[in-house]
C-alpha cells in the first residue's frame, strides 16, 4: 500500500518535472548547466543529436528557402538574428518562430565583440536581443558573437552577456559555406565533421545563400539516414543536461 503511494508520487514527481523541463526547453532558456556568460562549442550527449544553426538573418529569399527545407524534413534548428534584420524582416522572424525553430542573438549590427568599447558591447548585445523579441516576442537566451569574437570582457558569470542574461553559443563543425560556393563541397565537409553533440554553423544570411539552401537539403537526408536526430540549440543543452533519453 505504502509502496503504491510511493511509487504514484514518484510518477507525480517526474511527471512534474518532465512538464517543467519542456517548459523550459520551449522558452528557449537554456538550462543550469550552461548559464549566462557561459561558452558552449558542443554539448555531450548519449544519443545521436545535432544542432543546426543558421547565423546573419533574417535575409529573404535564402531564411524562407531554408525554413521550405526544414518543414519538408519535418526538423527544427537555430537561426542566430542580427537585430537590425529581425527589425527588417519580421515576418520572416517571426515565421521561424511559428514553425518551431529556436532563435537567438548575433548582435545588433553584426560587430566584433572584442573590438567595441564595454558600453559599445553591451549596446551591440542588449539591442540586438531587444530588436528580436520585438520582432518575434521571444526573449533571445542565447547569444553567438559575430565573428565568434570573445574576450574576458564579455564571457564568464561576470562578464558582458551574462549581464544580458546570454550564453555563448559557438559551434563545433566548421562548414565554411561563407567561402565554399560549393552545395556539394559543404555537404560532403560537414558530413565528415558531424558527431553526436555537434553544433553546426551555417548561414542563411550575409550574402547569396543559395548554396546552404541546397546544402543544407543533401545534409539533412544523409543525416537522418544515419540515424542522427535534430534538434534546436536549447534542446541540446537540455539533453545535456537531463543524461536523459526521448
Ligand atoms: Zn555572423
Amino acid at each position: 500500500m505504502l509502496r503504491g503511494k510511493l511509487a504514484r508520487r514518484a510518477l507525480l514527481i517526474a511527471t512534474s518535472a518532465t512538464i517543467a523541463t519542456l517548459a523550459v526547453t520551449a522558452t528557449g532558456a537554456p538550462v543550469r548547466r550552461y548559464p549566462a556568460g557561459t561558452v558552449v562549442y558542443r554539448v555531450p550527449v548519449s544519443e545521436p543529436v545535432v544542432a543546426l544553426t543558421f547565423d546573419d538573418g533574417p535575409r529573404p529569399p535564402f531564411t524562407g528557402a531554408i525554413l521550405d527545407v526544414l518543414r519538408d524534413q519535418g526538423i527544427v534548428a537555430t537561426f542566430f538574428l542580427v537585430g537590425e534584420n529581425a527589425e527588417r524582416y519580421p515576418e520572416l522572424a517571426r515565421r521561424i518562430v511559428r514553425e518551431g525553430h529556436a532563435v537567438g542573438n548575433h548582435g545588433w549590427a553584426h560587430r566584433a565583440l572584442d573590438a567595441l568599447s564595454t558600453s559599445a558591447a553591451h549596446d551591440e548585445i542588449g539591442r540586438g536581443a531587444r530588436a528580436i523579441r520585438e520582432a518575434t516576442g521571444v526573449q533571445p537566451r542565447i547569444l553567438r558573437p559575430p565573428f565568434g569574437a570573445l574576450d574576458d570582457r564579455i564571457r564568464g558569470r561576470r562578464g558582458i552577456a551574462a549581464d544580458h542574461g546570454q550564453t555563448l553559443v559557438m559551434w563545433s563543425v566548421e562548414t565554411r559555406d561563407w567561402a565554399i560556393r560549393s552545395p556539394r563541397e559543404v555537404a560532403v565537409g560537414t558530413l565528415r565533421q558531424v558527431e553526436p553533440g555537434a553544433v553546426v554553423l551555417l548561414h542563411d544570411g550575409g550574402g547569396n545563400r543559395e548554396h546552404v539552401v541546397t546544402a543544407t537539403r543533401w545534409m539533412v537526408g544523409h543525416l537522418a539516414r544515419q540515424g542522427y536526430r535534430f534538434v534546436t540549440v536549447p534542446q541540446l543543452l537540455e539533453l545535456a543536461e537531463s543524461g536523459r533519453r526521448r
